[in-house]
């Protein structure tokens, strides 16, 4: 029997509970040390997770373990000192979305893993999210044709900031936190944007930052795509954290609504099929989309500590989600469309 991959969990808030389940639930890794600046978080993660090493320095941490990987669970501001560290000690890095606040920033953390050998993986789940593994299964089998056009819109009343307070005081807000992951399906599904433009909106008078967005993107191929974004709108049932999707090919368009169910329409006619995720054993509704997509990444983040796959989405690729998060803001705040080859 080969050994699991041993690893170390860096931020022990909110979302790392669904990285310790799902890495709970999977064979071929598993977590051996958690890590937090609040002594107190990493020791009730430890506890709930029967996890005998337990940190509060991560210097320390890598200096007493001995790790194939990291998973760096903790907020922006302290991905680039975090993923230095840890390529320096792991042969396989993970980081959280939003992966950097800058260019530079991100630049220097994909920088510091190839010096060191190591593979970065980005932890973009929606990617991973089951209705969108159907989308793109049915486009991979020509079911559409190639797509002429694409809209992505995650919009939804929930209240986060309970779960993540953090987001109602950040600038940078909505692009940032769900535009990224809406730019990364975008970029998955449609390839590189030639062009962008967009518009923010704020409307919760208790949030800082833009809370909606509307962006609008010429892609490489000619074809056009939209993102949208919304954390103060009202639907009922309440769809969050769903993202709706439409993609329309020269056969056939694909419709995911807000409660994950899909239509196929083509020159036959339109059937619809639930794609929701199941709720894994550890998980929850409404989260539970979000969980399966974490299992879904973290079996891919094995296959590539295995040499079985390359990292989906890489360091590397993610500079061009981010190059369209940062050009969204420019192309808001200056009322212009921006051409994202001058952002390169
Ligand atoms: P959180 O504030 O609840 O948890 C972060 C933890 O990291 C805190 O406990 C903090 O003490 C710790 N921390 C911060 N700096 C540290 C350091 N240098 N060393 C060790 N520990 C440190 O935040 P959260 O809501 O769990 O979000 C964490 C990340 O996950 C964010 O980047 C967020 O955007 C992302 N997130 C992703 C998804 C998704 O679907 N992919 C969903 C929610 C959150």
């Amino acid at each position: 029997m080969t050994q699991n991959m041993q690893g170390a969990l860096i931020g022990c808030g909110f979302f790392a509970q669904n990285h310790m389940n799902a890495w709970g639930a999977l064979d071929g890794a598993e977590i051996v040390a958690v890590c937090d600046l609040d002594l107190a978080k990493a020791k009730a993660m430890a506890a709930r997770f029967g996890i005998a090493r337990v940190y509060d320095s991560p210097e320390e941490l890598f200096r007493n373990e001995t790790l194939d990987f990291v998973d760096v669970v903790t907020t922006v501001d302290s991905h680039l000192p975090l993923v230095k560290l840890a390529s320096s000690h792991a042969k396989t890095v993970i980081c959280q979305k939003p992966f950097a606040e800058t260019m530079a920033d991100a630049q220097a953390m994909v920088d510091a893993a190839k010096d060191a050998g190591a593979h970065l993986i980005v932890h973009e789940n929606f990617r991973w999210q089951k209705p969108f593994l159907d989308m793109k299964a049915l486009i991979e089998e020509g079911v559409i044709g190639p797509p002429h056009f694409a809209h992505f819109s995650f919009r939804h009343g929930y209240d986060n900031y309970v779960n993540q307070p953090y987001l109602a005081e950040i600038e940078r807000f909505a692009i940032m936190d769900v535009g990224l992951h809406l730019f990364d399906v975008a970029r998955h599904f449609m390839g590189e944007a030639a062009s962008l433009s967009c518009s923010t909106q704020s409307l919760n008078p208790a949030v800082r930052g833009e809370d909606a967005f509307t962006a609008l993107m010429k892609m490489e191929t000619g074809a056009t795509c939209i993102c949208d974004c919304s954390f103060y709108s009202k639907f009922s049932p309440e769809p969050f954290p769903n993202t709706a999707a439409v993609i329309e090919g020269s056969e056939g368009t694909l419709h995911l609504d807000r409660y994950n169910q899909l239509t196929v329409h083509s020159t036959s006619g339109a059937v619809t099929r639930n794609a929701d995720a199941e709720v894994p054993d550890w998980g929850a509704k409404p989260w539970h989309c979000v969980q399966d997509s974490v299992m879904n990444f973290q079996r891919h983040a094995i296959d590539v500590m295995n040499g079985r796959a390359e990292p989906h989405p890489s360091g590397e690729d993610n500079l061009k989600t981010m190059t369209l998060a940062l050009a969204a803001y420019d192309a808001a705040e200056q009322a212009k469309t921006v051409d994202i080859a001058s952002c390169v």
